[in-house]
C-alpha cells in the first residue's frame, strides 16, 4: 500500500509505483520524475486521476499532480453526468486544477476544500457548488456536527458567530492555502470561505455567492467584475 496517510488517519488505498513507498497520486514530483522521467510520471498520474473520476471519487488530499482537468469535455468522454461530491485538495500540490462545465450545463460539486494547498492556477469556469474553504477539514466536520444540532437542513451550512468558540477561531485564523491565481467565472455557490488565502491574481466576475470571507488573507491583484453577494 502507498504509505500517504489522509488527515483523518486512514492510509491510501493505491498500489505503491515500483521502487517507491508511493503511489502515482502521492508520489512527490522530485522522486516521481527520477525514477521515470517527467513524461511518464504525467501519464501515469493523469490515468490515476481518471481511475478516481471514473470511481467519483475525489479526495485528492496530498496529491502531487501536474494538472487536474474537472472539466465537461473529460466528464463526457468518460461518460460521467455529474460531480455532486466534495473534492478535496487540501495538501495537495498541482500546477493547474482546471473545473470547467460547459456555458449552457454548470458543473456541479459540493464543497472544494484548499486546506495547506499550494496551486499555480485554480480556474472555476460555469460551476455550481456549495461552499469553498481553505479551513481544515477537521474544524469543517466539527462545525458541521454543530449545525446539525440547530438546523433540519443537512445541507444548510451556515457559519453563524453563536458556532464559533474561541479555540475554532485561532484554527479559522490558521487557514492556509496558497493558489497563485485563483479566477472563478460564471460561479454560483453559497460561501468563498477564504480566511489566510495567500493568491497573487484573484478574479471573480459575472458569479452569485452568498458571501466572502477573506481575512488575514494576501492578495495581490483583485478583479471583481458583475457579481451579486447577497448578504
Ligand atoms: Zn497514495
Amino acid at each position: 500500500m502507498c504509505e500517504y496517510e489522509y488527515s483523518n488517519g486512514v492510509k491510501c488505498s493505491e498500489d505503491p509505483l515500483k521502487n517507491s513507498r508511493y503511489c502515482a497520486l502521492h508520489i512527490s514530483f522530485e522522486e516521481g520524475e527520477r525514477l521515470l522521467g517527467r513524461k511518464r510520471l504525467e501519464e501515469l498520474k493523469l490515468n490515476a486521476v481518471v481511475k478516481k473520476l471514473q470511481n467519483k471519487d475525489l479526495n485528492l488530499e496530498g496529491v502531487y499532480l501536474y494538472r487536474l482537468p474537472i472539466m465537461w469535455e473529460v466528464l463526457n468522454a468518460l461518460e460521467i453526468e455529474d460531480i455532486e461530491e466534495d473534492i478535496n485538495l487540501s495538501f495537495s500540490k498541482i500546477g493547474e486544477v482546471i473545473i470547467r462545465g460547459s456555458k449552457n450545463r454548470p458543473l456541479k460539486f459540493k464543497n472544494l476544500f484548499i486546506h495547506g494547498a499550494e496551486i499555480s492556477g485554480l480556474y472555476v469556469t460555469s460551476a455550481e457548488f456549495q461552499n469553498i474553504y481553505t479551513m481544515p477539514r477537521e474544524l469543517y466536520e466539527e462545525l458541521k456536527k454543530r449545525v446539525s444540532k440547530v438546523s433540519e437542513d443537512p445541507d444548510s451550512f451556515e457559519i453563524t458567530p453563536e458556532l464559533i468558540r474561541a479555540r475554532d477561531s485561532k484554527m479559522l485564523v490558521d487557514s492556509k492555502a496558497m493558489v497563485d491565481n485563483l479566477w472563478m467565472i460564471r460561479c454560483n455557490g453559497r460561501s468563498l470561505l477564504l480566511n489566510g488565502l495567500n493568491c497573487s491574481n484573484f478574479i471573480l466576475a459575472n458569479s452569485s455567492v452568498d458571501e466572502v470571507w477573506m481575512n488575514s488573507s494576501k492578495l495581490g491583484q483583485v478583479v471583481l467584475k458583475d457579481i451579486e453577494i447577497f448578504p
